[in-house]
């Protein structure tokens, strides 16, 4: 515990740098932005009958009622177009000012959501917000532990960035992640590879929400329309709880896309619907999709 924290912070000094450098990539992304047809999936509300009984009423009166019908269980339904899910993901987190006021929206609104976070951000003394996350049903995902673009690196450094950072989330939370994300989404064959090492999927978003929080950065109405108009049953959508217009453009998003019908799981959630053994270790996952034959 000690040797891992000393070694950590050791290896936090030396990768400041090129955190920074890094991060400023994330800024250069290639533009991905592209129109789709967006559907509207209009979600029947279920509703309950109430049925009112009398005590008084004469036993010899009393007909046969037919056997309720279960309430499905939106949540155990697979993603589909007439009960359409989006995984929101969050990435580069936690964030002292934005990841809190967040957390506060996603209850109040009963959303799961998925954390990306960066180990040299966790290690800073925000273990606790990481805690919150998962504590409170969302699903914390590996974001590498300084943000590098791991197809610059070798093996044995893309290696130590995701272990320092499942390491790391295993030690608040009790378990490693099972999901991670590349900076910048830049993968490889060998990343892949590393990731199945360490029991984790590798997981991008559906290029239509690529980044465009990051493009928009104070623009919160921008953000939720975009969102609101694009998003597709099924989609892993990429979002930043770093970003303060991010945060603000959360709760006229959730809303918009309840109202397009839609559902919210976490990444790992979703994927699962896929079948057993989803999400993959060492799988490539962009969006929810059946798997080819
Ligand atoms: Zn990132």
């Amino acid at each position: 515990m000690t040797m891992r924290k000393t070694k950590s912070k050791s290896f936090a000094r030396m990768r400041a740098a090129v955190l920074l450098v890094s991060l400023a990539a994330s800024l250069v992304l290639t533009s991905c932005l592209g129109n789709i047809e967006a559907e509207t999936n209009q979600q029947p509300t279920d509703e309950t009958t109430i049925v009112e009984t009398s005590e008084t009423a004469p036993i010899v009166e009393t007909t046969a009622e037919p056997t309720p019908t279960p309430e499905p269980d939106l949540a155990d339904l697979p993603p589909s177009e007439d009960a359409p899910v989006v995984a929101l993901t969050f990435d580069d987190g936690p964030s002292l000012r934005d990841t809190g006021t967040l957390l506060d929206l996603l209850a109040a609104e009963e959303v799961p959501a998925t954390f990306f976070v960066i180990g040299s951000q966790v290690e800073i003394g925000r273990e606790e917000l990481v805690k919150r996350a998962y504590d409170e049903g969302h699903e914390i995902g590996n974001h590498t532990y300084s943000h590098q673009i791991l197809t610059t690196l070798d093996q044995a450094q893309v290696r130590q960035e995701l272990s320092d950072t499942s390491d790391m989330i295993e030690n608040i939370i009790g378990s490693k992640p099972t999901v991670m994300r590349p900076p910048t989404g830049a993968w490889s064959d060998d990343i892949a590879a590393a990731s199945e090492e360490l029991g984790m999927a590798v997981v991008n978003w559906n290029w239509q929400s690529c980044p465009e929080d990051w493009n928009h950065h104070d623009d919160p109405q921008h953000i939720s329309d975009f969102v609101i108009e694009t998003a597709q049953n099924g989609h892993i959508i990429l979002l930043h709880d770093t970003n303060e217009a991010t945060v603000a453009s959360m709760p006229d998003m959730i809303a918009g896309l309840k109202e397009r019908g839609f559902r919210f799981m976490t990444v790992s959630q979703m994927l699962e619907h896929l079948g057993e053994g989803h999400p993959q270790a060492g799988g490539v996952y962009h969006t929810y999709a059946q798997p080819e034959n």
